[in-house]
């Protein structure tokens, strides 16, 4: 079972199953509502899928896509096409309690892709002791 939430905790999920797929996002709209460069998702079965506390507030991010989050602290937490016929939900990887449990496996939209962020790896490296 892999739980998660938001930052502040006001919403709790779990997800069953295995994720039916993994990705790093790179589209614009993934880009432009969470303020971050790109956006880690995995996919269950919507069935699989609950809320064990509190409720995200939504919207429409296309008229085709609603996203999910925190109408406390922001945490973008789902989101849900008309595509996917009810079947499935994308959960933001970084919203687990334990994000290395479901890493990336692809890159996708990456016609959409930051030029600088294809070219991270050689960057200089500074660790922030003060956070976790
Ligand atoms: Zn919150
Ligand atoms: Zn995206």
């Amino acid at each position: 079972m892999l739980t998660g939430g938001c930052y502040c905790g006001a919403v709790r999920y779990e997800a069953g199953g295995e994720p039916t797929e993994r990705a790093l996002c790179h589209c614009s709209i993934c880009r432009a509502t969470t303020g971050a460069p790109a956006v880690a998702w995995f996919t269950v079965e919507r069935a699989d899928f609950r809320y064990t506390a509190g409720a995200p507030a939504v919207f429409a991010s296309t008229p085709e896509a609603e996203r999910a989050f925190c109408g406390t602290c922001g945490t973008q937490l789902t989101f849900v096409h008309a595509d996917y016929g009810g079947k499935r939900i994308d959960v933001t990887t970084a919203s687990l309690d334990d994000p290395e449990s479901a890493p990336p496996v692809e890159h996708i939209w990456t016609r959409s892709r930051l030029a600088w962020m294809a070219d991270l790896n050689g960057l200089p490296e500074r660790t922030m002791a003060d956070r976790p």
